[in-house]
């Protein structure tokens, strides 16, 4: 079905097998001395097996205080070299090439994450997301800059690297120096076009001087920085047109900055697919060398659409290839039900990594333990029991199964996917449904036996007699001890979302957390009446990271939803809700209350199976109410080491 995803193309002189690329991401995998972890080598080694025709890698620092992350991959001293190429000579192994993306952070950094020492810029204007004040770098330093970029390419080549990247994009250092959203220096490195280019221009002379004419050099810029005062097309254009004349191999065009406005840099859920993949396709009509097309594409058909359309020659996808590092042999050999979306979630990608933690993905609970699961290695076949079809327990039974266990699921309704199934409802969530999918088409495959509306007890599992059990039961919606919490007038959230019980007209949702917030925006989506959040929160959703609460407020905003923040539900009348707030008390009315206020454990099994001893093992939301992604991950880890 594919016309071009699977024919091989060049980036100079380097064949590259097929049009699909692994673009760079921050893993936080490599050691604070940017020297590459097995960690990190096996993480692109699944990939290069997964049959992706480029790999490029995380963004290479290019001096110790260059870094927006302490765990990322660095080419500022020779010791550096040798780790890099053990990664190298491993992804040669398979039919993949690989490029090493160089960048220095620029303000878009913290001292915390460089020794201490403050982020440079330019110009000495905060990044209005990490807020730290840089200092203006002199001509002298920026000179010193160059070298480093160069001595860096230098060791790429050195390293066994196919070709490498230059992050002129999303705000970084050198995009700091392009664009004059960030740039307001009055000397040759600002003001005008010439003057901005001058930083990339002098690092591309550079990086030519040390690795030749036939080393392939990409770059990767935001054709549109999406703030004020940042670039557009129109000057992306230019940008494009002087990368060729300057010798460049290839151009990946990106979008945004740390701060953009539309969050253009890395999309959530709330964002339409491929978005800006015309920006990709109009730098393409002004240059002849290749362009790669890159911003939330995570089915290979669309990718392949967008080649035959003539929009983009490679397409780029980080977070998908988080995913599903086996996403382009299974597109080849279609089987598109077992690949794992990524579902734009944000979860376990950027949201481990903005607590400086290793990156994850809530959709593949082996990214980045690549080195821990193998299913080839031998094990004492099991009977074991899943308690729970949820994620967790879904996660948990596939594991087991692949092991070589003999695995019954038991589920007390009538479906797989526990609580993420409600999740699913909101807007903008629906992708979130592929998961279940996905797990369901893999509990299916493994052999795993699932018993719906199964009930187990002490009786039962006794009778069953297995060898282990994997308690995954979930958690259940809080009830709050409220007065008038019973009355006829008020439903719960979930109930509301599955489509159990229906509410109109004046709508109170008691709980601003995620759950409640998203009830709001789908109870607004399907214009059921007038909806106010009421919240003892001073934030309402303050657990989802900013990414995606930022879109989710600005949708709550167009919707017309009303939040009452720091004020307490005290009671629910007949007629509307009593607020209190610095002691002073109101009524507001309305015609239903729905509850949202958070989860706790459903684990009361737990102490009637205290007769297991180690053969038991609680996994998921049964032991804490927590997210999904720790949901998948506790669930996988338990069903590989049943
Ligand atoms: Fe995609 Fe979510 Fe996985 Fe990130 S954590 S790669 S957004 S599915």
């Amino acid at each position: 079905n594919f016309k071009y995803l699977f024919t091989p193309y060049k980036i100079g002189k380097c064949e590259i097998p097929n049009r699909l690329v692994v673009t760079a991401m921050a893993t936080n995998y490599c050691t604070n001395q940017g020297l590459a972890t097995e960690r990190y080598i096996r993480y692109h080694e699944e990939r290069a097996k997964g049959g992706w025709g480029l790999i490029i890698t995380e963004n290479y620092a290019v001096n110790e205080h260059a870094m927006a992350f302490q765990g990322i991959g660095g080419m500022w001293n020779d010791e550096q070299v040798a780790s890099h190429r053990q990664l190298t000579e491993r992804i040669h192994r398979y039919n993949t090439k690989i490029f090493c993306q160089l960048y220095h952070a620029g303000r878009q950094t913290f001292s915390l994450v460089n020794g201490g020492v403050q982020p440079v810029a330019p110009s000495p204007i905060a990044c209005p997301v990490n807020r730290e004040m840089p200092r203006e770098l002199t001509t002298h330093e920026i000179h010193g800059l160059v070298t480093d970029f160069g001595t860096a390419a230098e060791r790429v080549k050195k390293a066994g690297f196919d070709g490498l990247e230059l992050h002129a994009g999303n705000g970084y250092l050198i995009a700091g120096f392009m664009s004059s959203y960030e740039n307001r220096r009055t000397d040759e490195y600002g003001g005008c076009f010439t003057n901005r280019m001058r930083f990339l221009r002098e690092v591309l002379e550079e990086v030519r001087s040390r690795v030749g004419s036939v080393f392939p050099v990409s770059v990767r810029f935001a054709a549109e920085e999406h703030e004020l005062g940042g670039r557009d097309l129109a000057e992306a254009r230019m940008v494009a047109a002087l990368l060729e004349e300057m010798g460049v191999d290839m151009i990946n065009c990106s979008n945004g900055v740390y701060g953009s406005y539309n969050l253009s840099q890395i999309s959530t859920m709330y964002m339409p697919h491929g978005w800006t993949i015309k920006n990709a396709a109009e730098l393409k009509k002004v240059v002849n060398i290749p362009v790669l097309g890159v911003n939330r594409i995570t089915d290979p058909l669309m990718a392949d659409q967008f080649l035959s359309m003539g929009y983009c020659d490679f397409v780029g996808m980080a977070r998908a290839s988080l995913a599903d590092p086996f996403l382009p042999q299974k597109a080849l050999h279609g089987q598109f039900q077992s690949i794992r979306t990524c579902i734009g979630c944000l979860q376990g990608c950027v949201g481990s990594l903005i607590t400086g933690s290793p990156c994850r993905c809530l959709v593949n609970p082996e990214c980045g333990h690549e080195f821990e699961y193998d299913y080839s290695a031998e094990v004492t076949p099991k009977k074991v029991l899943v308690i729970g079809g949820g994620v967790a327990g879904m996660e948990a039974a596939i594991a087991a199964a692949r092991r070589g266990h003999k695995v019954t699921l038991w589920e007390k309704s009538d479906r797989l996917g526990g609580q993420f199934i409600s999740a699913s409802y909101p807007p903008g969530k629906g992708e979130f449904a592929t998961y279940i999918g996905c797990l369901n088409y893999y509990v299916k495959e493994t052999g795993v036996c699932v018993e719906f509306n199964k009930e187990a007890t002490e009786e039962s599992i006794k009778a069953f007699g297995p060898d282990s059990v994997l308690l995954a039961t979930g958690a259940v919606p809080n009830e709050p001890k409220l007065p008038g919490v019973n009355r006829a007038n008020v439903v719960y959230a979930e109930q509301v979302l599955l489509g159990i019980k229906t509410v109109e007209g004046r709508i109170v949702i008691a709980g601003g957390g995620e759950t409640g917030l998203e009830t709001a925006l789908y109870l607004a989506a399907s214009e059921r009446g007038d909806i106010s959040v009421v919240t003892s929160l001073e934030k309402v959703a303050k657990e989802l990271n900013g990414v995606k609460r930022v879109e989710a407020l600005k949708m709550a905003a167009t919707r017309g939803i009303e939040f009452i923040t720091n004020t307490n539900l005290v009671e629910i009348c007949e007629n509307g809700v009593l607020l209190e707030k610095g002691g002073e008390t109101r009524l507001l009315p309305c015609d239903c209350v729905v509850i949202a206020k958070g989860y706790h454990s459903n684990n009361s099994l737990k102490d009637e199976l205290a007769f297991l001893g180690d053969r038991l093992v609680t996994i998921g939301d049964a032991v804490k109410a927590r997210n999904a992604l720790e949901a998948s991950a506790s669930g996988c880890k338990a069903g590989y080491y049943a």
